[in-house]
């Protein structure tokens, strides 16, 4: 059974995102370096790749099964933030908006009666609590340290 056309066309959708999550993310990164922050330029990028890996299996899957796959036109994402907890709240709240759109994806394919693509979907929103966590965990630091937290946070993210 080929992706329903309404499933196809909420795919393209979500791959846009995940896309968009990436340019974001790189966004962040260039935030990050242009400040000397390397530790946390180097989360911001591995969060990048990530996203892009996201968008790619979403495109392997689409495409095996036989979906009209395409990426469209991605929209700008910002570049300005007021400082580097203001970001770190952006990836969360960035963060709860993806697991709504994986949870819409995932409303349509029961709609559609599609179990293969809900088996598929379910690794996603697993991945959106992950997401969802890690950001939480940063933001935690920083209100616990405050700006002078700021140092620790960005020798950590260097590890990741
Ligand atoms: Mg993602």
């Amino acid at each position: 059974m080929k992706l329903t056309e309404k499933l196809t066309n909420a795919f393209n959708e979500q791959i846009k995102a995940e896309m968009w999550s990436a340019n974001l993310y790189s966004s962040m990164a260039i935030y990050f370096q242009s400040m000397g922050l390397a530790g946390c330029a180097n989360w911001m990028k591995k969060q990048a790749e990530e996203e892009l890996e996201h968008a790619n299996k979403l495109i392997d899957y689409g495409v095996t099964r036989g979906g009209a796959i395409k990426i469209s036109a991605i929209d700008a994402v910002p570049c300005k933030w007021e400082e580097p907890k203001a970001v770190f709240e952006h990836v969360y709240s960035h963060e709860c908006h993806v697991s709504e759109l994986i949870d819409n994806l995932m409303d349509i394919a029961i709609a559609e009666n599609d179990k293969a693509t809900q088996e598929f979907l379910r690794w996603f929103v697993n991945e959106q609590v992950e997401e969802e966590e890690n950001a939480q965990a940063i933001l935690d630091k920083f209100n616990v340290f405050g700006q002078h937290g700021l140092y620790c946070v960005d020798h950590e993210l260097g590890k990741r």
